[in-house]
Protein backbone atom coordinates (compact mmCIF):
# COMPACT_ATOMS: atom_id res chain seq x y z
CA UNK A 1 0.00 0.00 0.00
CA UNK A 2 1.05 3.80 -0.64
CA UNK A 3 1.42 5.52 2.26
CA UNK A 4 -2.07 7.29 2.58
CA UNK A 5 -1.06 9.92 5.52
CA UNK A 6 1.86 11.71 3.25
CA UNK A 7 -0.37 12.42 0.17
CA UNK A 8 0.14 9.77 -2.88
CA UNK A 9 1.38 11.15 -5.92
CA UNK A 10 -1.42 9.39 -7.73
CA UNK A 11 -0.58 9.03 -11.83
CA UNK A 12 -2.59 6.45 -13.16
CA UNK A 13 -6.31 5.55 -12.48
CA UNK A 14 -7.62 2.17 -13.91
CA UNK A 15 -11.36 1.48 -14.04
CA UNK A 16 -13.14 -1.64 -13.53
CA UNK A 17 -15.88 -1.41 -16.90
CA UNK A 18 -18.81 -3.60 -16.08
CA UNK A 19 -21.10 -2.19 -13.40
CA UNK A 20 -17.86 0.66 -12.58
CA UNK A 21 -18.89 2.79 -15.83
CA UNK A 22 -22.32 0.89 -16.84
CA UNK A 23 -24.85 -1.18 -15.98
CA UNK A 24 -23.71 -4.39 -17.53
CA UNK A 25 -27.00 -6.49 -17.44
CA UNK A 26 -29.33 -5.01 -19.73
CA UNK A 27 -26.64 -4.52 -22.38
CA UNK A 28 -26.15 -8.64 -21.89
CA UNK A 29 -29.71 -9.24 -21.72
CA UNK A 30 -29.83 -7.60 -24.92
CA UNK A 31 -27.14 -9.09 -26.86
CA UNK A 32 -27.93 -12.72 -25.56
CA UNK A 33 -31.94 -11.62 -27.13
CA UNK A 34 -29.84 -10.76 -30.69
CA UNK A 35 -27.26 -13.46 -30.31
CA UNK A 36 -31.04 -16.25 -29.89
CA UNK A 37 -32.99 -14.60 -32.60
CA UNK A 38 -30.05 -15.04 -34.83
CA UNK A 39 -29.69 -18.60 -34.34
CA UNK A 40 -33.39 -19.15 -34.92
CA UNK A 41 -33.19 -17.28 -37.72
CA UNK A 42 -30.40 -18.98 -39.26
CA UNK A 43 -29.60 -22.46 -37.56
CA UNK A 44 -33.09 -23.60 -36.63
CA UNK A 45 -33.85 -26.08 -34.20
CA UNK A 46 -30.41 -25.38 -32.12
CA UNK A 47 -31.53 -23.15 -29.24
CA UNK A 48 -35.41 -24.16 -29.88
CA UNK A 49 -35.71 -26.60 -27.21
CA UNK A 50 -33.88 -25.24 -24.79
CA UNK A 51 -35.88 -23.07 -21.79
CA UNK A 52 -33.63 -20.62 -19.69
CA UNK A 53 -32.49 -23.64 -17.52
CA UNK A 54 -31.73 -25.84 -20.07
CA UNK A 55 -29.58 -23.11 -21.64
CA UNK A 56 -27.49 -22.54 -18.41
CA UNK A 57 -27.29 -26.25 -18.02
CA UNK A 58 -25.72 -26.65 -21.40
CA UNK A 59 -23.45 -23.61 -20.74
CA UNK A 60 -22.09 -24.98 -17.86
CA UNK A 61 -21.70 -28.60 -19.12
CA UNK A 62 -19.05 -26.30 -22.13
CA UNK A 63 -17.35 -24.33 -19.31
CA UNK A 64 -16.79 -27.83 -17.54
CA UNK A 65 -15.42 -29.60 -20.36
CA UNK A 66 -13.01 -26.29 -21.54
CA UNK A 67 -11.19 -25.46 -18.67
CA UNK A 68 -8.51 -23.83 -20.18
CA UNK A 69 -11.40 -20.88 -21.91
CA UNK A 70 -12.04 -20.09 -18.18
CA UNK A 71 -10.43 -16.51 -18.85
CA UNK A 72 -11.37 -15.85 -22.28
CA UNK A 73 -15.04 -15.13 -21.98
CA UNK A 74 -15.52 -14.62 -26.29
CA UNK A 75 -13.59 -17.98 -27.19
CA UNK A 76 -15.88 -19.97 -24.49
CA UNK A 77 -19.14 -18.34 -26.13
CA UNK A 78 -18.18 -19.44 -29.80
CA UNK A 79 -17.45 -23.00 -28.25
CA UNK A 80 -20.26 -22.78 -26.56
CA UNK A 81 -22.32 -21.64 -29.88
CA UNK A 82 -20.59 -24.23 -31.93
CA UNK A 83 -21.52 -27.09 -29.63
CA UNK A 84 -25.36 -26.05 -29.68
CA UNK A 85 -25.31 -26.42 -33.64
CA UNK A 86 -23.57 -29.66 -33.26
CA UNK A 87 -25.93 -30.82 -30.73
CA UNK A 88 -28.64 -30.28 -33.16
CA UNK A 89 -27.55 -31.74 -35.85
CA UNK A 90 -25.55 -29.04 -37.83
CA UNK A 91 -22.06 -30.43 -39.45
CA UNK A 92 -18.59 -29.07 -38.26
CA UNK A 93 -18.28 -26.57 -40.76
CA UNK A 94 -22.27 -25.12 -40.20
CA UNK A 95 -21.22 -25.07 -36.51
CA UNK A 96 -18.57 -23.34 -37.43
CA UNK A 97 -19.69 -20.37 -39.01
CA UNK A 98 -22.54 -20.32 -37.52
CA UNK A 99 -20.79 -19.78 -34.41
CA UNK A 100 -18.44 -17.00 -35.89
CA UNK A 101 -21.63 -14.95 -36.77
CA UNK A 102 -24.09 -15.17 -33.95
CA UNK A 103 -20.76 -14.15 -31.81
CA UNK A 104 -20.36 -11.22 -33.72
CA UNK A 105 -24.52 -10.14 -33.49
CA UNK A 106 -23.66 -10.76 -29.81
CA UNK A 107 -20.34 -8.96 -29.49
CA UNK A 108 -22.17 -6.00 -31.97
CA UNK A 109 -25.14 -5.86 -28.79
CA UNK A 110 -22.68 -6.19 -26.33
CA UNK A 111 -20.85 -3.07 -27.32
CA UNK A 112 -23.76 -0.91 -27.19
CA UNK A 113 -23.38 0.23 -23.25
CA UNK A 114 -25.30 3.20 -21.81
CA UNK A 115 -22.61 5.03 -19.64
CA UNK A 116 -23.89 6.15 -16.75
CA UNK A 117 -25.22 9.97 -16.91
CA UNK A 118 -22.60 11.29 -14.87
CA UNK A 119 -19.64 9.09 -16.68
CA UNK A 120 -18.41 11.46 -19.41
CA UNK A 121 -18.30 14.59 -17.64
CA UNK A 122 -16.31 12.96 -14.78
CA UNK A 123 -14.00 10.98 -17.16
CA UNK A 124 -12.97 13.71 -18.88
CA UNK A 125 -12.48 16.12 -16.27
CA UNK A 126 -10.17 12.93 -14.80
CA UNK A 127 -8.05 12.13 -18.22
CA UNK A 128 -6.97 16.10 -17.89
CA UNK A 129 -5.07 15.35 -15.13
CA UNK A 130 -4.43 11.87 -14.95
CA UNK A 131 -4.13 8.94 -17.48
CA UNK A 132 -6.61 6.57 -17.38
CA UNK A 133 -6.71 2.75 -18.49
CA UNK A 134 -9.67 0.35 -18.54
CA UNK A 135 -9.20 -3.36 -16.22
CA UNK A 136 -12.01 -6.05 -17.45
CA UNK A 137 -12.29 -9.22 -17.12
CA UNK A 138 -15.26 -9.25 -19.96
CA UNK A 139 -15.34 -8.46 -23.69
CA UNK A 140 -16.28 -4.83 -23.19
CA UNK A 141 -14.21 -2.47 -25.51
CA UNK A 142 -13.86 1.02 -24.01
CA UNK A 143 -12.85 2.58 -27.38
CA UNK A 144 -16.33 1.35 -29.18
CA UNK A 145 -18.03 3.66 -26.01
CA UNK A 146 -18.01 7.27 -26.14
CA UNK A 147 -15.50 7.13 -23.08
CA UNK A 148 -13.09 6.03 -25.68
CA UNK A 149 -11.22 9.00 -26.05
CA UNK A 150 -10.50 9.95 -22.28
CA UNK A 151 -8.91 6.46 -22.19
CA UNK A 152 -5.15 5.89 -22.66
CA UNK A 153 -4.86 2.36 -22.36
CA UNK A 154 -7.46 -1.04 -22.53
CA UNK A 155 -6.56 -4.57 -21.11
CA UNK A 156 -9.02 -7.42 -21.61
CA UNK A 157 -8.74 -10.26 -19.33
CA UNK A 158 -8.95 -13.03 -22.39
CA UNK A 159 -5.74 -10.90 -23.99
CA UNK A 160 -3.55 -10.96 -20.49
CA UNK A 161 -4.74 -14.58 -20.37
CA UNK A 162 -5.54 -14.15 -16.68
CA UNK A 163 -8.54 -12.33 -15.09
CA UNK A 164 -8.50 -10.09 -12.12
CA UNK A 165 -7.88 -10.90 -9.08
CA UNK A 166 -4.99 -12.28 -10.80
CA UNK A 167 -1.90 -10.35 -10.45
CA UNK A 168 -1.44 -10.19 -14.47
CA UNK A 169 -3.82 -7.78 -15.13
CA UNK A 170 -2.91 -5.18 -12.42
CA UNK A 171 0.72 -5.78 -13.54
CA UNK A 172 -0.12 -5.10 -17.18
CA UNK A 173 -1.36 -1.71 -16.59
CA UNK A 174 1.86 -1.30 -14.39
CA UNK A 175 3.97 -1.62 -17.38
CA UNK A 176 1.66 -0.04 -19.91
CA UNK A 177 1.38 2.88 -17.84
CA UNK A 178 5.18 2.95 -16.21
CA UNK A 179 4.51 4.41 -12.85
CA UNK A 180 4.76 2.73 -9.61
CA UNK A 181 1.75 0.43 -8.03
CA UNK A 182 1.48 3.53 -5.16
CA UNK A 183 0.64 5.67 -8.40
CA UNK A 184 -2.17 3.85 -9.52
CA UNK A 185 -5.66 4.32 -8.03
CA UNK A 186 -8.15 1.39 -9.40
CA UNK A 187 -11.72 1.78 -9.33
CA UNK A 188 -13.98 -1.36 -9.45
CA UNK A 189 -16.89 -2.67 -7.96
CA UNK A 190 -16.14 -6.22 -7.35
CA UNK A 191 -14.75 -6.57 -3.84
CA UNK A 192 -12.84 -9.60 -4.86
CA UNK A 193 -11.66 -8.87 -8.42
CA UNK A 194 -11.03 -5.13 -8.59
CA UNK A 195 -10.34 -4.06 -4.61
CA UNK A 196 -8.07 -7.38 -3.21
CA UNK A 197 -6.78 -7.24 -6.61
CA UNK A 198 -5.66 -3.98 -7.17
CA UNK A 199 -4.71 -3.88 -3.25
CA UNK A 200 -2.20 -7.12 -3.38
CA UNK A 201 -0.55 -5.32 -6.60
CA UNK A 202 -0.11 -2.48 -4.23
CA UNK A 203 -1.94 -0.09 -5.77
CA UNK A 204 -5.11 2.59 -3.99
CA UNK A 205 -8.24 1.39 -4.46
CA UNK A 206 -11.79 2.79 -4.89
CA UNK A 207 -14.94 0.78 -4.19
CA UNK A 208 -17.33 2.00 -6.45
CA UNK A 209 -20.84 0.56 -5.13
CA UNK A 210 -23.67 2.00 -6.65
CA UNK A 211 -26.27 -0.67 -5.37
CA UNK A 212 -25.69 0.08 -1.65
CA UNK A 213 -23.88 -3.72 -1.29
CA UNK A 214 -22.71 -4.84 2.42
CA UNK A 215 -18.85 -5.09 2.12
CA UNK A 216 -17.85 -8.74 2.31
CA UNK A 217 -15.40 -10.18 4.88
CA UNK A 218 -12.29 -8.21 3.61
CA UNK A 219 -9.62 -5.78 3.64
CA UNK A 220 -11.55 -2.52 2.91
CA UNK A 221 -10.88 -0.04 -0.03
CA UNK A 222 -9.37 2.94 0.90
CA UNK A 223 -12.49 5.02 -0.23
CA UNK A 224 -16.03 4.06 -1.25
CA UNK A 225 -18.11 5.86 -3.43
CA UNK A 226 -21.78 5.32 -4.57
CA UNK A 227 -21.82 7.29 -7.66
CA UNK A 228 -18.81 8.56 -10.23
CA UNK A 229 -19.47 12.15 -9.30
CA UNK A 230 -17.95 11.30 -5.83
CA UNK A 231 -14.67 9.97 -7.62
CA UNK A 232 -12.77 13.16 -7.98
CA UNK A 233 -13.27 13.90 -4.60
CA UNK A 234 -12.53 10.29 -3.48
CA UNK A 235 -9.10 11.06 -5.63
CA UNK A 236 -8.35 14.31 -4.12
CA UNK A 237 -8.74 12.61 -0.44
CA UNK A 238 -5.86 9.91 -1.50
CA UNK A 239 -3.67 12.96 -2.62
CA UNK A 240 -3.72 14.48 0.72
CA UNK A 241 -5.79 17.03 -1.42
MG1 LIG B 1 -17.41 -4.92 -12.66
Amino acid sequence: MGDHRQGADIRVITFDLDNTLWDVEPTLLRAEQAQQQWLRQHRPGAVDAYDHEALWAFKKSVWKRHPELTHHVSRMRIQMLYELQLAAGYSEADAGDGARQAFAVFLEERHRVSLYEEALVVLRGLASRYSLGALTNGNADIYKTDAGEYFDFAFLAEEVGAAKPHPDMFTAALRQAGVAAHQIVHVGDDPDHDIRGAREAGMHTVWMNSRGKPWPDLPRADCEIDNLRQLPQAIASLAGG
